[in-house]
């Protein structure tokens, strides 16, 4: 069997915030060390074939959460060459508010969700705001009035959307949460999304605390090392190790967007895992 053609695939930061370390485990932070939270959206392309993971938020909700935005994520994609008015393909890795917003920037998209995660995020569960709080109602269900005019198209559980590419339910951070697996140049790359927000909750096995299932969560780290060709590929969903392990495509994206389908530079640490301060605060201290 002959491989499929390689995907490129990137992450575009769009915004962050800073966090105590105790606030990204259960339990309080194995390194007592500060940290941040970056928020990203991803890109898979392939030729003419393009695939956007996850929407991010917009200006309003980061305000409304006091996060800092960087740019739309709309602005990042253009500047990797997407129109969003274009892209006809956009996998939800779940409904959260930072990966869910600005999806009507997207009018011709399908969307590609697990059923599980629209069962949770309109049902039973969602009275209790501790599963609720990261989830806007109004996206909710303007994501529910796409499934009535056909935009939805579900997945249960694994699913090959292309050839390289394929969904995967890992569930734990929300029921029905996904990680994208890729064919790539270096081999599987797994996008983990929340199925792993910084890579020291799953290398220590420590939980991220936002969880509706825990043990769901721990499986789900065993299942991303499964699937992608070393655990090295595995791409967390929050950490600022991303923007400093990548390289930027071109000059002009430092700082905006790095190409994942790439040997990440493991000596260049995370704040999350190396001391209190690190070059990546001192640089987004600059950019500010
Ligand atoms: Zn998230």
């Amino acid at each position: 069997m002959t491989a499929p053609a390689p995907f490129e695939v990137y992450a575009i930061r769009y915004a962050t915030v800073a966090r105590h370390g105790a606030e990204n485990f259960i339990g309080g932070d194995p390194h007592e060390t500060a940290s941040r939270m970056d928020y990203f959206v991803w890109l898979a392309r392939r030729g003419g074939e393009c695939y956007v993971i996850d929407t991010g938020f917009n200006e309003a909700a980061a305000r409304r959460r006091k996060r800092e935005f960087l740019r739309s994520p709309v602005e990042g994609l253009a500047a990797l060459g997407v129109n969003a008015s274009a892209v006809e393909n956009v996998i939800l890795t779940h409904l959260h508010y930072d990966h869910v917003g600005n999806f009507d920037l997207f009018p011709g998209a399908r969307f590609h969700l697990q059923d599980r995660e629209l069962a949770y995020a309109t049902g039973r569960h969602m009275g209790t705001q501790f599963f609720s709080a990261a989830y806007e109602v109004d996206e909710v269900t303007a994501m529910v009035r796409h499934v009535y005019a056909g935009r939805v198209r579900f997945h249960e559980g694994d699913a090959e959307l292309a050839p390289g590419l394929s969904v995967h339910l890992i569930g734990g951070h929300t029921l029905g949460l996904q990680a994208v697996r890729l064919w790539t140049r270096i081999g599987w790359l797994v996008l983990a999304s929340d199925a792993s927000h910084y890579t020291a909750n799953r290398e220590l096995a420590s939980p991220f605390p936002v969880v509706a299932n825990v043990t769901a969560m721990v499986d789900g780290w065993r299942r991303l090392e499964e699937l992608a060709s070393a655990p090295r590929f595995i791409v967390p969903g929050h950490d600022p190790a991303v923007m400093q392990q990548y390289r930027a495509p071109i000059a002009a994206l430092e700082g905006v967007a790095v190409r994942l389908d790439a040997e990440p530079e493991l000596e260049r640490l995370a704040p999350a895992r190396a001391g209190s301060r690190s070059p990546t605060e001192a640089r987004d201290g600059r950019a500010r």
